[in-house]
Protein backbone atom coordinates (compact mmCIF):
# COMPACT_ATOMS: atom_id res chain seq x y z
CA UNK A 1 0.00 0.00 0.00
CA UNK A 2 1.07 3.34 -0.63
CA UNK A 3 2.44 4.10 3.17
CA UNK A 4 4.36 1.15 3.17
CA UNK A 5 7.34 2.54 2.18
CA UNK A 6 10.24 1.43 0.14
CA UNK A 7 12.91 3.29 2.45
CA UNK A 8 12.15 3.59 5.75
CA UNK A 9 9.28 4.94 7.40
CA UNK A 10 7.84 8.76 6.90
CA UNK A 11 8.77 10.62 10.50
CA UNK A 12 6.44 12.67 11.09
CA UNK A 13 7.10 13.90 14.99
CA UNK A 14 6.80 17.49 15.00
CA UNK A 15 10.25 20.02 14.79
CA UNK A 16 10.14 23.63 14.92
CA UNK A 17 12.67 22.85 12.48
CA UNK A 18 14.54 26.00 10.20
CA UNK A 19 14.55 25.32 6.51
CA UNK A 20 18.22 24.96 5.05
CA UNK A 21 19.03 25.15 1.29
CA UNK A 22 19.10 21.60 0.03
CA UNK A 23 15.87 20.68 2.36
CA UNK A 24 12.70 20.07 -0.43
CA UNK A 25 9.84 22.09 -0.72
CA UNK A 26 6.16 21.25 -1.42
CA UNK A 27 4.84 24.24 -3.40
CA UNK A 28 1.25 23.65 -4.09
CA UNK A 29 -1.49 25.46 -6.09
CA UNK A 30 -4.69 24.74 -6.01
CA UNK A 31 -4.97 20.84 -6.07
CA UNK A 32 -1.66 21.17 -7.72
CA UNK A 33 1.60 19.59 -6.50
CA UNK A 34 5.23 21.01 -8.02
CA UNK A 35 7.43 18.47 -9.10
CA UNK A 36 10.04 17.49 -11.76
CA UNK A 37 9.73 14.03 -13.30
CA UNK A 38 13.39 12.38 -13.73
CA UNK A 39 12.36 9.69 -16.31
CA UNK A 40 8.73 7.38 -16.11
CA UNK A 41 9.25 6.01 -12.33
CA UNK A 42 10.73 9.11 -10.40
CA UNK A 43 9.59 12.38 -9.26
CA UNK A 44 11.63 14.82 -7.38
CA UNK A 45 10.70 18.26 -5.53
CA UNK A 46 12.61 21.40 -5.38
CA UNK A 47 15.43 22.57 -2.67
CA UNK A 48 14.57 25.18 -0.87
CA UNK A 49 17.71 26.93 -2.58
CA UNK A 50 15.71 26.22 -5.75
CA UNK A 51 12.40 27.93 -5.12
CA UNK A 52 13.95 30.71 -3.59
CA UNK A 53 15.59 31.79 -6.38
CA UNK A 54 12.31 31.11 -8.42
CA UNK A 55 10.67 33.19 -6.04
CA UNK A 56 13.27 36.19 -6.43
CA UNK A 57 13.27 35.87 -10.49
CA UNK A 58 9.54 35.53 -10.57
CA UNK A 59 8.11 37.64 -8.00
CA UNK A 60 6.58 34.84 -5.75
CA UNK A 61 4.61 37.33 -3.49
CA UNK A 62 5.62 37.34 0.56
CA UNK A 63 8.14 35.52 0.19
CA UNK A 64 10.54 34.38 3.13
CA UNK A 65 12.90 31.16 3.36
CA UNK A 66 11.85 31.83 7.25
CA UNK A 67 8.50 30.88 6.54
CA UNK A 68 8.32 27.71 5.31
CA UNK A 69 7.23 25.41 7.41
CA UNK A 70 8.49 22.19 8.22
CA UNK A 71 6.22 18.80 7.93
CA UNK A 72 8.09 15.73 8.08
CA UNK A 73 11.37 13.71 7.44
CA UNK A 74 11.53 10.76 5.24
CA UNK A 75 15.04 9.16 3.72
CA UNK A 76 17.01 11.47 5.95
CA UNK A 77 15.47 14.59 3.66
CA UNK A 78 13.81 16.97 5.77
CA UNK A 79 10.21 18.54 3.68
CA UNK A 80 8.58 21.66 4.01
CA UNK A 81 5.72 23.37 2.86
CA UNK A 82 5.41 26.73 0.88
CA UNK A 83 2.17 28.03 2.41
CA UNK A 84 2.44 31.40 0.70
CA UNK A 85 1.31 31.67 -3.13
CA UNK A 86 3.29 29.23 -5.81
CA UNK A 87 4.34 31.04 -9.09
CA UNK A 88 6.20 30.91 -11.60
CA UNK A 89 9.51 28.55 -12.22
CA UNK A 90 11.37 29.91 -15.23
CA UNK A 91 11.93 26.45 -16.10
CA UNK A 92 10.18 23.57 -18.60
CA UNK A 93 10.96 20.65 -16.55
CA UNK A 94 8.93 21.76 -13.24
CA UNK A 95 5.73 21.92 -13.41
CA UNK A 96 2.22 21.84 -11.34
CA UNK A 97 0.43 18.08 -11.51
CA UNK A 98 -2.61 17.11 -10.03
CA UNK A 99 -2.31 15.31 -6.99
CA UNK A 100 -4.91 12.60 -8.48
CA UNK A 101 -2.10 12.00 -10.79
CA UNK A 102 0.87 11.88 -8.29
CA UNK A 103 -0.84 9.65 -6.53
CA UNK A 104 -1.39 7.02 -9.10
CA UNK A 105 2.51 7.01 -9.61
CA UNK A 106 4.75 4.43 -8.47
CA UNK A 107 7.31 5.34 -6.74
CA UNK A 108 5.29 5.14 -3.84
CA UNK A 109 7.82 7.16 -1.24
CA UNK A 110 7.62 10.53 -3.51
CA UNK A 111 3.65 9.82 -3.93
CA UNK A 112 3.15 9.33 -0.01
CA UNK A 113 5.10 12.73 0.57
CA UNK A 114 2.80 14.31 -1.81
CA UNK A 115 -0.50 13.36 -0.19
CA UNK A 116 0.62 13.53 3.41
CA UNK A 117 2.19 17.40 2.46
CA UNK A 118 -1.44 18.06 0.42
CA UNK A 119 -2.94 16.90 4.26
CA UNK A 120 -1.18 18.99 6.06
CA UNK A 121 -1.35 21.83 3.74
CA UNK A 122 -5.19 21.86 3.56
CA UNK A 123 -5.05 22.11 7.28
CA UNK A 124 -2.92 24.60 7.94
CA UNK A 125 -4.57 26.92 5.34
CA UNK A 126 -8.13 26.44 6.26
CA UNK A 127 -7.13 27.02 10.02
CA UNK A 128 -5.30 30.55 9.35
CA UNK A 129 -8.39 31.89 11.93
CA UNK A 130 -9.14 30.85 14.80
CA UNK A 131 -13.46 29.53 14.01
CA UNK A 132 -14.98 31.06 17.35
CA UNK A 133 -13.36 34.28 17.44
CA UNK A 134 -12.09 35.13 13.48
CA UNK A 135 -8.42 36.01 15.11
CA UNK A 136 -5.33 35.27 13.31
CA UNK A 137 -3.80 31.69 14.80
CA UNK A 138 -0.03 31.30 15.57
CA UNK A 139 1.79 28.02 15.43
CA UNK A 140 2.56 26.23 18.44
CA UNK A 141 6.37 25.71 18.94
CA UNK A 142 6.08 22.09 20.46
CA UNK A 143 3.87 20.46 19.17
CA UNK A 144 1.46 20.35 15.55
CA UNK A 145 -1.05 23.09 16.67
CA UNK A 146 -2.18 26.13 15.71
CA UNK A 147 -3.31 28.15 19.03
CA UNK A 148 -5.27 31.55 19.21
CA UNK A 149 -3.60 34.18 21.48
CA UNK A 150 -6.91 36.06 21.82
CA UNK A 151 -9.43 33.00 23.22
CA UNK A 152 -7.07 30.52 23.72
CA UNK A 153 -8.72 28.16 21.10
CA UNK A 154 -6.13 24.76 20.24
CA UNK A 155 -6.44 23.62 16.86
CA UNK A 156 -5.29 19.78 16.16
CA UNK A 157 -4.76 18.73 12.46
CA UNK A 158 -7.78 17.43 11.25
CA UNK A 159 -8.66 13.85 10.10
CA UNK A 160 -11.41 12.35 8.70
CA UNK A 161 -12.33 8.34 9.62
CA UNK A 162 -13.80 6.52 6.67
CA UNK A 163 -14.53 3.01 6.39
CA UNK A 164 -13.75 0.53 3.25
CA UNK A 165 -15.81 -2.02 3.34
CA UNK A 166 -15.65 -5.98 1.63
CA UNK A 167 -19.05 -7.21 1.99
CA UNK A 168 -18.64 -11.31 0.85
CA UNK A 169 -21.38 -13.84 0.46
CA UNK A 170 -20.23 -17.22 0.55
CA UNK A 171 -17.64 -17.52 -2.23
CA UNK A 172 -18.76 -13.39 -3.47
CA UNK A 173 -17.59 -10.11 -2.93
CA UNK A 174 -19.50 -6.83 -3.55
CA UNK A 175 -17.31 -4.70 -5.62
CA UNK A 176 -18.81 -1.36 -6.95
CA UNK A 177 -18.58 1.81 -9.39
CA UNK A 178 -18.84 5.64 -8.28
CA UNK A 179 -21.10 7.12 -10.36
CA UNK A 180 -20.12 10.82 -11.78
CA UNK A 181 -16.29 10.18 -10.50
CA UNK A 182 -13.27 10.64 -13.02
CA UNK A 183 -12.24 6.72 -11.03
CA UNK A 184 -14.28 4.51 -13.31
CA UNK A 185 -12.46 0.90 -12.24
CA UNK A 186 -13.99 -1.36 -9.69
CA UNK A 187 -14.22 -0.53 -5.43
CA UNK A 188 -15.45 -2.07 -2.70
CA UNK A 189 -18.42 0.16 -0.81
CA UNK A 190 -16.73 2.87 1.50
CA UNK A 191 -17.74 6.24 3.33
CA UNK A 192 -16.69 8.60 5.96
CA UNK A 193 -17.58 7.98 9.51
CA UNK A 194 -20.39 10.33 11.11
CA UNK A 195 -20.66 12.13 14.32
CA UNK A 196 -21.69 10.25 17.23
CA UNK A 197 -21.17 6.80 15.46
CA UNK A 198 -18.71 3.72 15.87
CA UNK A 199 -17.14 2.43 13.03
CA UNK A 200 -19.40 -0.51 12.59
CA UNK A 201 -22.17 1.41 12.38
CA UNK A 202 -20.40 3.44 9.71
CA UNK A 203 -20.19 0.00 7.80
CA UNK A 204 -23.83 -0.63 8.41
CA UNK A 205 -25.14 1.94 7.41
CA UNK A 206 -23.12 2.97 4.57
CA UNK A 207 -23.85 -1.00 2.85
CA UNK A 208 -27.50 0.14 3.28
CA UNK A 209 -27.50 3.61 1.78
CA UNK A 210 -25.46 2.00 -1.08
CA UNK A 211 -26.73 -0.81 -1.87
CA UNK A 212 -29.95 -1.67 0.35
CA UNK A 213 -28.49 -5.01 2.37
CA UNK A 214 -28.03 -6.03 5.85
CA UNK A 215 -24.48 -7.06 6.98
CA UNK A 216 -23.19 -8.99 9.87
CA UNK A 217 -20.20 -10.83 11.20
CA UNK A 218 -18.05 -7.12 10.48
CA UNK A 219 -14.21 -7.57 11.04
CA UNK A 220 -11.24 -5.32 11.17
CA UNK A 221 -8.64 -5.96 8.89
CA UNK A 222 -6.48 -2.92 8.09
CA UNK A 223 -5.89 1.19 8.01
CA UNK A 224 -4.24 3.67 5.38
CA UNK A 225 -3.75 7.48 5.88
CA UNK A 226 -5.25 8.94 2.73
CA UNK A 227 -4.36 12.17 2.66
CA UNK A 228 -5.22 13.63 -0.08
CA UNK A 229 -8.89 13.22 1.24
CA UNK A 230 -7.89 14.01 4.90
CA UNK A 231 -8.54 10.91 5.66
CA UNK A 232 -7.89 7.78 7.53
CA UNK A 233 -8.87 4.97 5.91
CA UNK A 234 -10.24 1.55 8.16
CA UNK A 235 -10.45 -1.28 6.07
CA UNK A 236 -13.43 -3.89 7.29
CA UNK A 237 -14.79 -7.38 5.73
CA UNK A 238 -18.30 -8.22 6.84
CA UNK A 239 -20.59 -11.11 5.41
CA UNK A 240 -24.37 -10.25 3.74
CA UNK A 241 -27.47 -11.01 6.20
CA UNK A 242 -30.46 -12.19 4.59
CA UNK A 243 -31.53 -10.97 1.09
CA UNK A 244 -28.95 -10.51 -1.64
CA UNK A 245 -30.52 -8.54 -3.71
CA UNK A 246 -29.13 -4.81 -4.04
CA UNK A 247 -31.17 -1.76 -4.39
CA UNK A 248 -28.77 0.97 -5.79
CA UNK A 249 -28.01 4.13 -4.30
CA UNK A 250 -27.68 5.68 -7.97
CA UNK A 251 -26.67 9.62 -6.76
CA UNK A 252 -23.99 7.34 -5.53
CA UNK A 253 -23.25 4.10 -7.55
CA UNK A 254 -22.95 3.22 -11.36
CA UNK A 255 -22.96 -0.46 -10.42
CA UNK A 256 -22.72 -3.11 -7.80
CA UNK A 257 -22.30 -6.64 -8.67
CA UNK A 258 -21.63 -9.84 -6.76
CA UNK A 259 -18.43 -11.33 -8.23
CA UNK A 260 -16.51 -14.91 -7.89
CA UNK A 261 -13.58 -14.97 -5.83
CA UNK A 262 -11.52 -17.22 -9.00
CA UNK A 263 -12.96 -14.06 -11.20
CA UNK A 264 -12.43 -10.91 -9.85
CA UNK A 265 -12.05 -8.41 -12.17
CA UNK A 266 -10.01 -6.13 -9.90
CA UNK A 267 -6.21 -6.52 -9.10
CA UNK A 268 -3.72 -4.81 -6.67
CA UNK A 269 -1.77 -1.99 -7.13
CA UNK A 270 0.47 -2.03 -4.37
CA UNK A 271 -1.24 1.13 -3.27
CA UNK A 272 -4.92 1.43 -2.02
CA UNK A 273 -6.27 -0.21 0.62
CA UNK A 274 -9.33 -1.29 -1.37
CA UNK A 275 -7.39 -3.26 -4.44
CA UNK A 276 -5.63 -5.13 -1.47
CA UNK A 277 -8.34 -6.16 0.14
CA UNK A 278 -9.93 -7.63 -3.24
CA UNK A 279 -6.15 -9.31 -3.41
CA UNK A 280 -6.80 -11.02 0.32
CA UNK A 281 -9.96 -11.56 -0.92
CA UNK A 282 -9.08 -13.16 -3.89
CA UNK A 283 -7.05 -15.85 -2.51
CA UNK A 284 -9.09 -16.35 0.49
CA UNK A 285 -7.50 -14.72 3.28
CA UNK A 286 -9.65 -12.19 4.46
CA UNK A 287 -9.94 -12.54 8.30
CA UNK A 288 -12.84 -14.80 9.66
CA UNK A 289 -14.76 -13.75 12.48
CA UNK A 290 -13.87 -14.76 15.85
ZN1 LIG B 1 -10.07 32.59 19.12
Amino acid sequence: MLQELTYGRLENEFYNRKAEENDLVICVKKNQILLKRENEFQIIYPTVATVEKWAKDHEWSAWRTEKLQYVFRMQDVNYFLWMGESGETGEDSYHYEEIRQVSQFETKDACFAACTAMHLYVWYRNNRFCGACQTPTVHDTKERMLRCPNCGNLIFPRISPAVIIGVTNGEKLLLSKYAGRAYTRYALIAGFTEIGETMEETVQREVMEEVGLHVKNIRYYKSQPWGRDGGVLMGFFCDLDGSDEIHLDENELALAEWHDRQALPAHDDGISLTREMIRVFEEGREPSFP
